[in-house]
């Protein structure tokens, strides 16, 4: 124990705050805590602030350390602090003239409400009390008294709470009272003999009545808090680390309920919900801080504003206590242009005189944030560039997609992962096929499958959301539900689905085809009937905000979209480009499936050539489409890459179908599907290998592509950049091969139509291999896109369409911190990253370098990619604007430094 008592002999535990000046500040939220910090800024500030002072968090990390006990130097310090206390206050600790009563509170870095202990009222004892009754008469002391008694029995001395409702209750039975306002002082007295008795017999000692073993035993309970089982969820839940510890702050008592003068409330500088500059609030007449969070009494709006848009028939404090409301709103003015940021206060009244016990940042929904964010950049009170980063880009998901209304009425049947965000209602469907056909009869359908497949695409396009019961993040639901900006709740596991039937059933619950459900795709929630929904508003600030993120930024944004629809959105919400557009989803098109189907069950390569060559103009007229909307940006067009059984006729109608384009009997068509069935297709016959073992698809793939950006350069006058890219790619001869396929259908395109056009030839790396064999690929690429979904699948050895199934538990023992499909594993995934693309840059420094995973659109795996120094990233359309605030926020937040 010698290192700690020398480390320990200079150290200032204690901060006195109040009387206009305080021991410490705002910045020293870490050492005092947010509560303590804030009281001390705000009696720097002259704020009415009752006096107190602050025991800081290193007293709670040595208090661990020398297992539960207190460094020598902190008794004297405390002592002395009591002293300025008594004297900045005129009380005496145990005076039983004029008592000082305090509270104990914790008072952690972060805000943790309601999950560590708080004493009131301490420092009263059978002198005391005799002074809390001159101040506030007889009843009012004994009641305060006996209250002390019980929460300090409970909270420090660890009695159970109903030992004293007992009491109370029998005593009130025996005097035939009802309610407690029939208690007289002495009635208190009487229950108060009782009490102490209780806590003698439980702990064989009697209740502390000196006032400075209370206040020790008090300040342990506090401290002890912090390891209870409550806060130790709290901060696994929040990411607040336990070496933080929390402050204790001991303030002199206020009293909110000495009679119709006296009042307690809370107050936010601005309207947390919407954001508009109104002063809004609650409070109550003759009540303790408890009393308006307690929902005992409804308290009432502070200001008539606020009154008239309730509704509200009581009379506000803006009228009900004139002055105090004055004085509250300028207190209220000067914190919020002191911390230029909206505030969440506390106060109270006692006897006419305002007190603040508390202020901090309120907390506010996405829509309040936003506006908050732009007023206050417009008002002079931030710059530009502090609006920018006091918006959460995950917030605005929140603000892009309709939502659940606030306090909309929810039945969940069953909570999934929430894999896609926004709400929607409608009817339940199990097929794609009749979800497509009800819509386009103006249904609201949801489709509700075991899982998806890309044969899904359309009925997912009509349905207003999807459920799947298996399936994790990045499973196909997911990807394509996010890519189409439908909500999805995916791997909803207690769902039992009979699809022929048509019905499903959940906890006991059956949901028949045709009920109406609503899915919560940013809870992960499905619930019964149809909840009241909220459409977003993407009014002038948003545009403001974003274009403010835009300047500040480096990385460009680009969206994956393969449809004119999502191409269209992405534009509109601001892509500059198209990262990834999956050709595969284009194949699935009704009209075109039977020729895909016919052309890979041919047997030879002059079938898949007759097949290839119907559905040649068909991509031609797609990418047109796609070149039209994206002018002169750039569209990166990934040649085919699922396994191709994704592809196969599953039904005998199918069957006959392809067997009637193909002229191929359909027993040889089954013979010939079953050749391509492959046990782990993940790892099978996808990507580039189809590239190379079929290379008149790509060969069709890339003539269409340049056919089309040369058709659209003669029709608009304008220059498509077409960047044609290779997927799954392992090794450097895979890429050199199929750059000639691509290379050679581009100068035949050329030779043909007398246009030449700037195009570039790169490769997806999403195999370790490619990460690690990057200096020679890049010798043939242009350009990298680090397909992270792939490559996480492949680097950890994790399928990334059944991760749903363990990865929780994986994450609930912090082996992974976050679902490595959803965050970027950079130490892992990362790490490939970062060596591929060093590796890839020495070959040829201009390489062009971007991200079109999933991560593409959560927030810290581009600020990963901002750091990496990659070009840009690319996310589906509706996760633009995230990105393109995630990328400000890396850029702002690098500057700093
Ligand atoms: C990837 O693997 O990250 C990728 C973008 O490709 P896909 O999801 O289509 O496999
Ligand atoms: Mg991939």
């Amino acid at each position: 124990m010698g290192e700690p008592a020398l480390k320990h002999a200079e150290q200032t535990w204690v901060y006195g705050f109040g009387g206009g000046t305080a021991d410490g500040d705002a910045s020293m939220k870490n050492l005092l805590g947010g509560k303590g910090a804030n009281l001390a800024e705000m009696a720097k500030l002259g704020l009415p602030v009752p006096p107190g002072f602050t025991i800081s968090t290193a007293v709670c990390t040595a208090y661990y350390e020398l297992g539960r006990d207190y460094p020598s130097t902190l008794a004297p310090q405390v002592d002395a602090a009591l002293i300025a206390l008594e004297k900045e206050s005129g009380k005496g600790f145990g005076d039983p003239e004029n008592p000082l009563l305090v509270s104990v509170r914790s008072g952690a870095r972060a805000s943790m409400p309601g999950m560590m202990d708080t004493v009131l009222n301490l420092g009263l004892n059978e002198a005391s009390v005799k002074g809390l009754a001159t101040l506030a008469g007889d009843r009012f002391a004994y009641d305060s008294y006996r209250r002390f008694i019980q929460m300090y029995s409970n909270v420090v001395l660890g009695l159970r709470h109903d030992t004293f409702e007992h009491i109370l209750d029998d005593y009130k039975e025996r005097q035939g009272f009802e309610l407690d306002t029939e208690m007289q002082a002495e009635d208190w007295k009487a229950v108060i003999v009782s009490y102490k008795e209780a806590v003698e017999k439980a702990l064989g000692k009697p209740f502390p009545d000196d006032p400075k073993e209370q206040l020790w035993g008090a300040i342990s309970a506090v401290f002890g808090s912090w390891m209870n089982d409550r806060a130790i969820t709290y901060r696994k839940l929040n990411d607040i680390p336990a070496e933080w510890g929390t402050a204790v702050t001991v303030q002199s008592m206020v009293f909110g309920n000495l009679g119709e003068t006296s009042a307690t409330g809370v107050a936010f500088t601005r309207d947390p919900s919407n954001g508009e500059p109104i002063f809004y609030g609650e409070y109550l007449i003759n009540a303790q801080g408890e009393d308006v969070v307690a929902g005992i009494r409804t308290p009432a709006p502070i200001s008539r504003e606020r009154a008239d848009t309730l509704g509200s028939s009581d009379a506000p404090l803006e009228e009900a206590m004139p002055e105090v409301y004055a004085q509250l709103r300028d207190v209220a003015n000067t914190l919020e242009r002191h911390y230029k940021d909206m505030q969440d206060l506390e106060f109270t009244v006692e006897n006419d005189r305002l007190y603040m016990l508390q202020t901090r940042n309120g907390k506010r929904t996405a829509a309040a944030a936003l506006k908050i964010a732009v007023d206050m950049a417009r008002e002079g009170l931030i710059t530009e560039n502090e609006a920018v980063l006091r918006l959460e880009p995950s917030q605005l998901d929140q603000l892009l997609h309709p939502t659940i209304a606030d306090n909309a009425k929810r039945d969940v049947i069953v909570t999934g992962l929430p894999a896609s965000p926004g709400a929607a209602v409608g009817k339940v469907v199990f097929d794609s096929e009749e979800a497509f056909a009800l819509a386009e009869k103006g249904e609201d359908v949801i489709l509700v499958r075991i899982e998806t497949s890309p044969e899904d695409i359309k009925g997912m396009h009509a349905a207003r959301a999807i459920v799947t019961a298996r399936g994790g993040m990045t499973s196909h639901a997911a990807v394509v539900a996010r890519g189409m900006g439908r909500p999805c709740v995916c791997g909803a596991g207690g769902l039992q689905i009979d699809t022929a039937k048509g019905v499903f059933r959940v906890m006991g619950r059956e949901v028949n085809k045709g009920d109406v459900i609503t899915v919560d795709g940013a809870a992960g929630q499905v619930m019964l009937g149809a909840v009241e929904m909220m459409q977003p508003d993407l009014s002038g600030d948003f545009g403001t905000l974003m274009e403010w993120a835009d300047k500040a930024r480096r990385l460009k944004v680009r969206a994956n979209a393969e449809t004119a629809l999502d191409a269209r959105t992405a534009v509109d919400f601001g892509a500059e480009g198209i990262g990834l557009c999956r050709t595969e989803h284009m194949f699935f098109d009704a009209e075109r499936i039977p020729e895909v189907r016919a052309m890979i069950l041919s047997n030879d390569e002059k079938g898949r050539r007759e097949s290839l060559a119907k559905l040649l103009p068909m991509q031609r007229s797609d990418f047109e489409e796609l070149f039209r909307i994206l002018g002169e940006m750039p569209v990166t067009i990934r040649l085919l890459d699922p396994p191709l059984h994704e592809f196969l006729p599953h039904s005998d109608a199918d069957m006959d179908e392809v067997a009637k384009a193909s002229g191929v009997s359909v027993e040889e068509l089954k013979r010939r599907a079953a050749d391509l069935h492959e046990s782990n297709p993940m790892l099978g016959h996808r990507g580039c290998r189809l590239g190379i073992t079929y290379p008149e698809i790509y060969e069709m793939q890339a003539r269409a592509i340049f056919e089309a950006a040369v058709n659209v350069s003669k029709e608009t006058g304008r220059q498509p950049i077409p960047e044609v890219m290779i997927p799954l790619v392992a090794t450097h001869k895979e890429l050199q091969i199929l750059k000639k396929v691509v290379d050679e259908a581009a100068q035949a395109v050329f030779a043909e139509t007398g246009t030449t056009l700037e195009y570039m030839v790169g490769t997806m790396i999403e195999l370790p291999r490619a990460a690690l064999q990057a200096a020679d690929i890049a010798s043939s690429a242009e350009f990298f896109s680090f397909g992270t979904n792939d490559l996480t699948q492949t680097t950890l050895g994790i399928s990334r369409d059944d991760a749903g199934r363990f990865l929780k538990i994986y994450e609930d023992k912090g082996i992974y911190e976050k679902d490595p499909f959803v965050t970027l594993d950079q130490v892992g995934v990362g790490e490939l990253v970062k060596i591929a693309a060093e590796r890839g840059r020495k070959t040829r420094p201009n390489i062009k370098l971007g991200i079109c995973g999933e991560h593409g659109g959560d927030p810290a795996s581009v600020a990963f990619c901002h750091r990496t120094g990659l070009d840009y990233v690319s996310c589906s359309p509706y996760r633009v604007p995230i990105a393109r605030l995630a990328a400000a926020h890396a850029a702002l937040k690098e500057s700093l430094k």
